[in-house]
Protein backbone atom coordinates (compact mmCIF):
# COMPACT_ATOMS: atom_id res chain seq x y z
CA UNK A 1 0.00 0.00 0.00
CA UNK A 2 1.01 3.41 -1.10
CA UNK A 3 -1.34 5.52 0.89
CA UNK A 4 -2.73 5.10 4.09
CA UNK A 5 -6.79 4.20 4.77
CA UNK A 6 -8.51 6.31 7.30
CA UNK A 7 -9.23 4.15 10.19
CA UNK A 8 -11.84 4.90 12.30
CA UNK A 9 -12.45 2.41 15.31
CA UNK A 10 -15.22 2.39 17.21
CA UNK A 11 -17.56 0.71 19.94
CA UNK A 12 -18.96 -2.70 21.72
CA UNK A 13 -19.87 -5.58 19.74
CA UNK A 14 -18.24 -3.75 16.39
CA UNK A 15 -15.39 -2.71 18.32
CA UNK A 16 -14.80 -6.41 19.57
CA UNK A 17 -15.62 -7.51 15.65
CA UNK A 18 -13.33 -5.14 14.20
CA UNK A 19 -10.04 -6.39 16.25
CA UNK A 20 -11.19 -9.61 14.83
CA UNK A 21 -11.37 -8.82 11.07
CA UNK A 22 -8.20 -7.34 11.49
CA UNK A 23 -6.67 -10.29 12.87
CA UNK A 24 -8.06 -12.70 11.15
CA UNK A 25 -8.53 -11.91 7.38
CA UNK A 26 -6.62 -8.76 6.85
CA UNK A 27 -2.92 -8.39 8.66
CA UNK A 28 -2.27 -12.07 7.99
CA UNK A 29 -2.67 -10.89 4.35
CA UNK A 30 -1.94 -7.42 3.89
CA UNK A 31 0.85 -5.15 4.63
CA UNK A 32 -1.91 -2.57 6.02
CA UNK A 33 -1.42 0.82 5.87
CA UNK A 34 -3.51 2.88 7.91
CA UNK A 35 -4.10 6.36 9.42
CA UNK A 36 -5.83 5.33 13.27
CA UNK A 37 -8.28 7.60 14.80
CA UNK A 38 -10.21 5.82 17.93
CA UNK A 39 -14.05 6.84 17.93
CA UNK A 40 -14.78 4.77 20.78
CA UNK A 41 -17.30 7.00 23.25
CA UNK A 42 -15.01 7.75 26.07
CA UNK A 43 -11.71 8.62 23.19
CA UNK A 44 -14.24 11.08 21.80
CA UNK A 45 -15.31 12.20 25.27
CA UNK A 46 -11.33 12.63 26.20
CA UNK A 47 -10.78 15.02 23.01
CA UNK A 48 -13.86 16.58 23.25
CA UNK A 49 -15.01 15.09 20.07
CA UNK A 50 -11.86 16.87 18.15
CA UNK A 51 -10.67 12.99 17.25
CA UNK A 52 -13.81 13.05 14.97
CA UNK A 53 -13.06 15.74 13.34
CA UNK A 54 -9.41 15.28 13.08
CA UNK A 55 -10.55 11.52 11.30
CA UNK A 56 -12.79 13.45 9.26
CA UNK A 57 -10.00 15.86 7.47
CA UNK A 58 -7.93 13.20 7.16
CA UNK A 59 -10.59 11.11 5.49
CA UNK A 60 -10.51 15.11 3.02
CA UNK A 61 -6.60 15.04 2.58
CA UNK A 62 -6.56 10.64 2.12
CA UNK A 63 -9.94 9.80 0.19
CA UNK A 64 -10.78 6.74 1.55
CA UNK A 65 -11.65 5.96 5.37
CA UNK A 66 -13.30 3.04 7.18
CA UNK A 67 -15.36 3.43 9.95
CA UNK A 68 -16.54 1.14 12.88
CA UNK A 69 -20.17 1.48 14.70
CA UNK A 70 -19.90 3.76 17.12
CA UNK A 71 -22.11 5.26 19.94
CA UNK A 72 -24.02 8.13 19.57
CA UNK A 73 -25.12 9.20 23.07
CA UNK A 74 -28.59 9.91 24.81
CA UNK A 75 -29.81 10.05 28.17
CA UNK A 76 -29.59 6.51 29.34
CA UNK A 77 -26.23 6.21 27.60
CA UNK A 78 -25.14 9.58 29.60
CA UNK A 79 -26.01 7.76 32.79
CA UNK A 80 -24.26 4.49 31.59
CA UNK A 81 -20.76 6.99 31.06
CA UNK A 82 -21.37 9.10 34.23
CA UNK A 83 -18.03 10.83 33.10
CA UNK A 84 -19.15 12.28 29.95
CA UNK A 85 -18.92 15.88 29.35
CA UNK A 86 -21.62 16.60 27.02
CA UNK A 87 -24.42 14.49 24.71
CA UNK A 88 -21.79 14.43 21.94
CA UNK A 89 -23.74 14.38 18.67
CA UNK A 90 -23.51 11.41 16.13
CA UNK A 91 -19.93 10.93 14.67
CA UNK A 92 -21.60 10.18 11.38
CA UNK A 93 -23.30 13.25 10.77
CA UNK A 94 -19.92 15.54 12.18
CA UNK A 95 -18.39 13.10 9.35
CA UNK A 96 -21.06 14.15 6.96
CA UNK A 97 -21.06 18.06 7.44
CA UNK A 98 -17.14 17.77 7.11
CA UNK A 99 -17.13 15.88 4.07
CA UNK A 100 -20.51 17.40 2.82
CA UNK A 101 -21.42 13.60 1.59
CA UNK A 102 -24.26 11.68 0.87
CA UNK A 103 -24.29 7.91 1.50
CA UNK A 104 -25.28 4.89 -0.48
CA UNK A 105 -26.56 2.18 0.78
CA UNK A 106 -26.64 -1.45 -1.20
CA UNK A 107 -27.75 -4.74 0.00
CA UNK A 108 -25.18 -8.00 -0.33
CA UNK A 109 -26.76 -10.73 -2.15
CA UNK A 110 -26.25 -14.19 -1.75
CA UNK A 111 -28.32 -16.78 -4.12
CA UNK A 112 -29.20 -18.80 -0.72
CA UNK A 113 -30.84 -15.67 0.47
CA UNK A 114 -33.77 -14.68 -1.87
CA UNK A 115 -35.10 -11.36 -1.68
CA UNK A 116 -38.65 -10.86 -0.92
CA UNK A 117 -38.71 -8.98 -4.69
CA UNK A 118 -38.42 -12.11 -6.31
CA UNK A 119 -37.21 -9.87 -9.53
CA UNK A 120 -34.11 -8.41 -7.85
CA UNK A 121 -31.27 -10.64 -9.08
CA UNK A 122 -28.78 -7.29 -8.59
CA UNK A 123 -28.50 -4.75 -5.42
CA UNK A 124 -30.47 -1.56 -6.00
CA UNK A 125 -28.38 0.76 -4.00
CA UNK A 126 -30.14 3.81 -2.56
CA UNK A 127 -29.09 7.17 -1.73
CA UNK A 128 -30.53 9.50 0.54
CA UNK A 129 -30.38 13.24 0.88
CA UNK A 130 -29.38 13.63 4.30
CA UNK A 131 -30.08 17.10 5.02
CA UNK A 132 -33.51 19.42 5.27
CA UNK A 133 -37.02 19.47 4.73
CA UNK A 134 -38.78 17.89 7.10
CA UNK A 135 -35.77 17.17 9.22
CA UNK A 136 -35.51 20.32 9.75
CA UNK A 137 -38.98 21.94 9.98
CA UNK A 138 -40.58 24.22 12.46
CA UNK A 139 -44.18 23.02 13.38
CA UNK A 140 -47.12 24.65 15.37
CA UNK A 141 -50.13 23.12 16.18
CA UNK A 142 -52.95 25.43 16.86
CA UNK A 143 -56.74 25.55 18.38
CA UNK A 144 -58.38 28.58 16.85
CA UNK A 145 -59.21 29.86 13.45
CA UNK A 146 -56.64 31.90 11.61
CA UNK A 147 -54.82 32.38 8.66
CA UNK A 148 -51.02 30.74 8.54
CA UNK A 149 -48.79 32.42 6.24
CA UNK A 150 -44.35 31.42 4.78
CA UNK A 151 -42.69 34.45 5.13
CA UNK A 152 -39.14 34.87 4.14
CA UNK A 153 -37.05 38.27 4.64
CA UNK A 154 -33.83 38.69 2.30
CA UNK A 155 -30.76 39.98 3.64
CA UNK A 156 -31.85 43.47 1.34
CA UNK A 157 -35.00 43.79 3.26
CA UNK A 158 -36.78 42.16 0.75
CA UNK A 159 -40.29 40.15 2.20
CA UNK A 160 -41.96 37.52 0.22
CA UNK A 161 -45.15 35.97 1.74
CA UNK A 162 -47.52 33.43 0.56
CA UNK A 163 -50.72 32.11 1.84
CA UNK A 164 -50.84 28.32 3.08
CA UNK A 165 -54.07 28.13 4.25
CA UNK A 166 -56.76 30.12 6.42
CA UNK A 167 -58.27 27.79 9.02
CA UNK A 168 -61.81 27.54 10.31
CA UNK A 169 -60.59 25.36 13.50
CA UNK A 170 -57.68 23.96 15.69
CA UNK A 171 -54.90 22.64 12.37
CA UNK A 172 -51.36 22.03 12.35
CA UNK A 173 -48.63 23.79 10.53
CA UNK A 174 -45.16 23.01 9.28
CA UNK A 175 -42.44 25.38 7.38
CA UNK A 176 -39.62 23.39 5.42
CA UNK A 177 -36.73 24.32 4.00
CA UNK A 178 -33.49 22.88 1.80
CA UNK A 179 -30.31 24.87 0.01
CA UNK A 180 -29.28 25.17 -3.35
CA UNK A 181 -25.91 24.35 -1.95
CA UNK A 182 -26.84 21.17 -0.33
CA UNK A 183 -28.77 19.43 -3.05
CA UNK A 184 -25.84 20.22 -5.58
CA UNK A 185 -23.60 18.35 -3.67
CA UNK A 186 -26.33 15.72 -3.08
CA UNK A 187 -26.77 15.64 -6.84
CA UNK A 188 -22.71 15.67 -7.74
CA UNK A 189 -22.17 12.76 -5.09
CA UNK A 190 -24.94 10.93 -6.60
CA UNK A 191 -23.40 11.34 -10.27
CA UNK A 192 -19.77 10.80 -8.90
CA UNK A 193 -20.86 7.43 -7.78
CA UNK A 194 -22.74 6.18 -10.13
CA UNK A 195 -19.64 6.95 -12.56
CA UNK A 196 -17.49 4.95 -10.13
CA UNK A 197 -19.11 2.14 -9.77
CA UNK A 198 -20.81 1.64 -14.27
CA UNK A 199 -24.38 1.65 -12.78
CA UNK A 200 -27.38 3.69 -13.90
CA UNK A 201 -28.66 6.59 -11.68
CA UNK A 202 -32.53 7.27 -11.24
CA UNK A 203 -33.78 10.19 -9.32
CA UNK A 204 -37.62 10.76 -8.36
CA UNK A 205 -39.66 13.54 -6.28
CA UNK A 206 -42.96 14.25 -6.48
CA UNK A 207 -42.49 18.07 -8.80
CA UNK A 208 -46.04 17.50 -9.88
CA UNK A 209 -47.51 17.93 -7.04
CA UNK A 210 -44.59 20.43 -5.36
CA UNK A 211 -43.87 22.49 -8.29
CA UNK A 212 -41.21 25.02 -6.78
CA UNK A 213 -40.07 23.18 -3.78
CA UNK A 214 -39.28 19.34 -6.03
CA UNK A 215 -39.54 20.75 -8.78
CA UNK A 216 -36.16 23.21 -7.42
CA UNK A 217 -34.90 19.43 -7.03
CA UNK A 218 -35.35 17.75 -10.67
CA UNK A 219 -33.73 21.25 -11.93
CA UNK A 220 -30.74 21.05 -10.25
CA UNK A 221 -30.03 17.68 -10.95
CA UNK A 222 -30.11 18.65 -14.63
CA UNK A 223 -28.03 21.17 -14.38
CA UNK A 224 -25.47 19.23 -12.87
CA UNK A 225 -26.19 16.28 -15.21
CA UNK A 226 -25.10 18.76 -18.03
CA UNK A 227 -21.15 18.74 -16.30
CA UNK A 228 -21.71 14.40 -16.49
CA UNK A 229 -23.53 13.75 -19.35
CA UNK A 230 -20.26 13.19 -21.48
CA UNK A 231 -18.43 11.03 -18.70
CA UNK A 232 -21.64 8.69 -18.78
CA UNK A 233 -22.16 8.34 -21.83
CA UNK A 234 -18.59 7.27 -22.12
CA UNK A 235 -19.01 5.16 -19.32
CA UNK A 236 -22.53 3.50 -20.95
CA UNK A 237 -24.79 4.43 -18.22
CA UNK A 238 -27.88 6.66 -17.99
CA UNK A 239 -29.61 9.62 -15.58
CA UNK A 240 -33.11 8.69 -15.61
CA UNK A 241 -35.41 11.27 -14.09
CA UNK A 242 -39.29 10.23 -12.65
CA UNK A 243 -42.14 10.97 -10.68
CA UNK A 244 -41.65 9.15 -6.94
CA UNK A 245 -45.25 6.79 -7.82
CA UNK A 246 -43.77 5.69 -11.31
CA UNK A 247 -40.08 5.20 -9.74
CA UNK A 248 -41.69 2.99 -7.09
CA UNK A 249 -43.64 1.01 -9.89
CA UNK A 250 -40.09 0.51 -12.17
CA UNK A 251 -38.13 -0.55 -8.96
CA UNK A 252 -40.45 -3.51 -8.03
CA UNK A 253 -41.02 -4.68 -11.26
CA UNK A 254 -37.28 -4.25 -12.15
CA UNK A 255 -34.05 -6.53 -11.59
CA UNK A 256 -32.25 -4.55 -9.70
CA UNK A 257 -28.57 -2.89 -10.20
CA UNK A 258 -28.99 0.48 -10.30
CA UNK A 259 -28.90 3.33 -7.66
CA UNK A 260 -31.91 5.35 -6.80
CA UNK A 261 -31.85 8.85 -5.60
CA UNK A 262 -34.45 9.89 -2.98
CA UNK A 263 -34.84 13.44 -1.12
CA UNK A 264 -34.66 13.00 2.61
CA UNK A 265 -38.19 11.46 3.85
CA UNK A 266 -38.29 9.47 0.67
CA UNK A 267 -34.78 8.13 1.32
CA UNK A 268 -35.55 7.36 4.77
CA UNK A 269 -38.77 5.29 3.92
CA UNK A 270 -37.47 3.48 0.93
CA UNK A 271 -33.78 2.07 2.30
CA UNK A 272 -35.83 0.32 4.95
CA UNK A 273 -38.12 -0.97 2.71
CA UNK A 274 -35.40 -2.18 -0.02
CA UNK A 275 -33.31 -3.34 2.81
CA UNK A 276 -36.21 -5.33 4.89
CA UNK A 277 -36.89 -6.78 1.11
CA UNK A 278 -33.30 -7.91 0.71
CA UNK A 279 -32.73 -9.44 4.76
CA UNK A 280 -30.63 -8.38 7.17
CA UNK A 281 -29.11 -5.10 7.93
CA UNK A 282 -25.84 -7.12 8.94
CA UNK A 283 -25.68 -8.05 5.14
CA UNK A 284 -26.28 -3.75 3.85
CA UNK A 285 -23.11 -2.23 3.00
CA UNK A 286 -22.49 1.88 3.34
CA UNK A 287 -20.94 4.05 1.59
CA UNK A 288 -20.31 7.77 2.54
CA UNK A 289 -19.56 9.80 -0.93
CA UNK A 290 -18.63 13.59 -1.13
CA UNK A 291 -18.79 15.53 -4.05
CA UNK A 292 -15.13 15.74 -4.91
CA UNK A 293 -15.20 12.25 -4.47
CA UNK A 294 -13.97 10.94 -1.28
CA UNK A 295 -15.36 7.48 0.41
CA UNK A 296 -15.99 6.43 3.64
CA UNK A 297 -16.92 3.04 4.36
CA UNK A 298 -19.00 1.74 6.72
CA UNK A 299 -21.58 -1.07 8.16
CA UNK A 300 -25.47 0.13 8.15
CA UNK A 301 -25.87 -1.03 11.45
CA UNK A 302 -25.08 -0.01 14.90
CA UNK A 303 -22.61 -1.49 17.82
CA UNK A 304 -25.13 -4.30 18.60
CA UNK A 305 -25.08 -3.45 22.33
CA UNK A 306 -27.06 -6.97 22.86
CA UNK A 307 -24.52 -9.04 21.63
CA UNK A 308 -22.24 -6.81 23.15
CA UNK A 309 -23.73 -7.42 26.83
CA UNK A 310 -23.56 -11.19 26.32
CA UNK A 311 -19.66 -10.49 25.41
CA UNK A 312 -19.46 -8.68 28.47
CA UNK A 313 -20.52 -12.04 30.05
CA UNK A 314 -18.12 -13.74 28.73
CA UNK A 315 -20.16 -15.78 26.01
CA UNK A 316 -18.99 -16.47 22.53
CA UNK A 317 -21.51 -14.24 20.03
CA UNK A 318 -22.80 -15.18 16.73
CA UNK A 319 -22.39 -11.46 15.36
CA UNK A 320 -22.48 -11.39 11.49
CA UNK A 321 -19.44 -9.46 10.81
CA UNK A 322 -20.28 -9.20 6.90
CA UNK A 323 -21.08 -5.23 6.53
CA UNK A 324 -17.96 -4.70 8.54
CA UNK A 325 -15.96 -6.96 6.61
CA UNK A 326 -17.19 -5.19 3.31
CA UNK A 327 -16.55 -2.11 4.73
CA UNK A 328 -13.07 -2.89 4.70
CA UNK A 329 -12.81 -4.87 1.33
CA UNK A 330 -15.03 -1.69 -0.09
CA UNK A 331 -12.18 0.67 1.47
CA UNK A 332 -9.32 -1.58 0.08
CA UNK A 333 -10.43 -1.84 -3.04
CA UNK A 334 -11.06 2.11 -3.58
CA UNK A 335 -7.66 2.59 -2.59
CA UNK A 336 -6.47 -0.14 -5.53
CA UNK A 337 -8.05 1.96 -7.86
CA UNK A 338 -6.79 5.53 -6.71
CA UNK A 339 -3.32 4.02 -6.38
CA UNK A 340 -3.25 1.42 -8.94
CA UNK A 341 -2.43 -1.24 -7.00
CA UNK A 342 -4.00 -4.66 -8.64
CA UNK A 343 -3.14 -7.00 -6.16
CA UNK A 344 -4.76 -5.36 -3.24
CA UNK A 345 -8.25 -5.13 -5.33
CA UNK A 346 -7.15 -8.75 -6.45
CA UNK A 347 -7.04 -9.39 -2.43
CA UNK A 348 -10.35 -7.38 -1.65
CA UNK A 349 -12.32 -9.00 -4.35
CA UNK A 350 -11.10 -12.86 -3.14
CA UNK A 351 -11.68 -11.92 0.36
CA UNK A 352 -15.57 -10.86 -0.49
CA UNK A 353 -15.93 -14.48 -2.61
CA UNK A 354 -14.69 -16.68 0.40
CA UNK A 355 -17.10 -14.72 2.48
CA UNK A 356 -19.78 -15.63 0.43
CA UNK A 357 -18.69 -19.00 -0.64
CA UNK A 358 -18.64 -19.66 3.51
CA UNK A 359 -22.17 -18.53 3.44
CA UNK A 360 -23.30 -20.68 0.71
CA UNK A 361 -21.82 -23.91 2.35
CA UNK A 362 -24.03 -23.03 4.69
CA UNK A 363 -21.59 -21.83 7.46
CA UNK A 364 -23.22 -18.48 8.72
CA UNK A 365 -24.36 -16.43 11.69
CA UNK A 366 -27.72 -17.15 13.57
CA UNK A 367 -29.28 -13.66 12.16
CA UNK A 368 -28.90 -15.35 8.39
CA UNK A 369 -30.15 -18.72 9.11
CA UNK A 370 -34.02 -18.13 9.09
CA UNK A 371 -33.91 -16.30 5.74
CA UNK A 372 -32.19 -19.26 3.99
CA UNK A 373 -34.52 -21.41 1.28
CA UNK A 374 -36.22 -24.46 2.45
CA UNK A 375 -34.29 -27.34 2.61
CA UNK A 376 -30.48 -25.59 2.74
CA UNK A 377 -28.48 -26.76 5.36
CA UNK A 378 -27.34 -23.94 7.22
CA UNK A 379 -25.36 -24.19 10.51
CA UNK A 380 -25.21 -21.65 12.77
CA UNK A 381 -21.56 -20.08 14.23
CA UNK A 382 -20.04 -17.68 16.41
CA UNK A 383 -18.11 -14.78 14.86
CA UNK A 384 -14.73 -15.91 15.48
CA UNK A 385 -15.44 -19.55 14.04
CA UNK A 386 -17.15 -17.79 10.88
CA UNK A 387 -13.96 -15.43 9.97
CA UNK A 388 -12.22 -18.45 10.55
CA UNK A 389 -14.00 -20.37 7.76
CA UNK A 390 -13.63 -17.31 5.71
CA UNK A 391 -9.60 -17.36 6.51
CA UNK A 392 -9.24 -21.19 5.32
CA UNK A 393 -10.61 -20.56 2.20
CA UNK A 394 -7.98 -17.47 1.74
CA UNK A 395 -5.27 -19.90 2.39
CA UNK A 396 -6.25 -22.96 0.89
CA UNK A 397 -6.77 -21.15 -2.55
CA UNK A 398 -3.66 -18.96 -2.89
CA UNK A 399 -1.27 -20.37 -0.62
CA UNK A 400 0.47 -17.08 0.88
CA UNK A 401 -1.01 -13.89 0.56
CA UNK A 402 1.09 -11.09 0.79
CA UNK A 403 0.83 -7.86 -0.62
P1 LIG B 1 -27.97 -2.15 16.19
O1 LIG B 1 -26.67 -2.05 16.85
O2 LIG B 1 -27.96 -2.12 14.70
O3 LIG B 1 -28.69 -3.48 16.68
C1 LIG B 1 -30.08 -3.71 16.62
C2 LIG B 1 -30.35 -5.20 16.53
O4 LIG B 1 -30.18 -5.62 15.18
C3 LIG B 1 -29.41 -6.05 17.34
O5 LIG B 1 -29.80 -6.14 18.68
C4 LIG B 1 -29.46 -7.36 16.57
O6 LIG B 1 -30.65 -8.07 16.84
C5 LIG B 1 -29.54 -6.87 15.14
N1 LIG B 1 -28.20 -6.69 14.55
C6 LIG B 1 -27.60 -5.52 14.17
N2 LIG B 1 -26.40 -5.75 13.64
C7 LIG B 1 -26.21 -7.09 13.70
C8 LIG B 1 -25.13 -7.94 13.30
N3 LIG B 1 -24.02 -7.44 12.79
N4 LIG B 1 -25.27 -9.26 13.51
C9 LIG B 1 -26.40 -9.78 14.05
N5 LIG B 1 -27.44 -9.02 14.45
C10 LIG B 1 -27.35 -7.69 14.26
O7 LIG B 1 -28.92 -0.95 16.64
P2 LIG B 1 -29.25 -0.39 18.11
O8 LIG B 1 -29.28 -1.49 19.10
O9 LIG B 1 -30.44 0.44 17.91
O10 LIG B 1 -28.07 0.59 18.46
C11 LIG B 1 -26.96 0.26 19.28
C12 LIG B 1 -25.98 1.41 19.28
O11 LIG B 1 -25.49 1.60 17.96
C13 LIG B 1 -26.56 2.73 19.72
O12 LIG B 1 -25.76 3.28 20.75
C14 LIG B 1 -26.52 3.62 18.48
O13 LIG B 1 -26.17 4.94 18.81
C15 LIG B 1 -25.45 2.97 17.66
N6 LIG B 1 -25.63 3.10 16.19
C16 LIG B 1 -24.53 3.40 15.46
C17 LIG B 1 -24.59 3.45 14.08
C18 LIG B 1 -23.34 3.78 13.32
O14 LIG B 1 -22.32 4.08 13.89
N7 LIG B 1 -23.38 3.70 12.00
C19 LIG B 1 -25.80 3.18 13.44
C20 LIG B 1 -26.92 2.84 14.21
C21 LIG B 1 -26.81 2.79 15.59
P3 LIG B 1 -30.74 -9.22 17.98
O15 LIG B 1 -30.33 -8.58 19.27
O16 LIG B 1 -32.18 -9.58 17.91
O17 LIG B 1 -29.83 -10.33 17.57
MG1 LIG C 1 -35.60 4.83 8.73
Amino acid sequence: MKTPIVEMDGDEMTRVLWQMVKDKLLLPFVNLKTEYYDLGLLHRNETGDQVTVAAALATKKHGVAVKCATITPNKQRMEEFPQLTRMWSSPNGTIRTVLDGTVFRAPILLDELKPVVRGWTKPITIARHAYGDVYKAGEIITDEPGECSLTFTGESGEVRTVTIAKTSGPAVLQGIHNTEKSIRSFARSCFQFALDTKQNLWFSTKDTISKVYDGRFKDVFDEEYDGYKARFERAGITYFYTLIDDAVARVMRSGGGFIWALKNYDGDVMSDMVSSAFGAIAMMTSVLVSPDGNYEFEAAHGTVTRHYRRYQRGEETSTNPMATIFAWTGALRRRAELDGLADLAAFANKLEAACLDTLSSGIMTTDLVPLTEPGFNARAVTSAEFMDAVATRLIIENGQWII
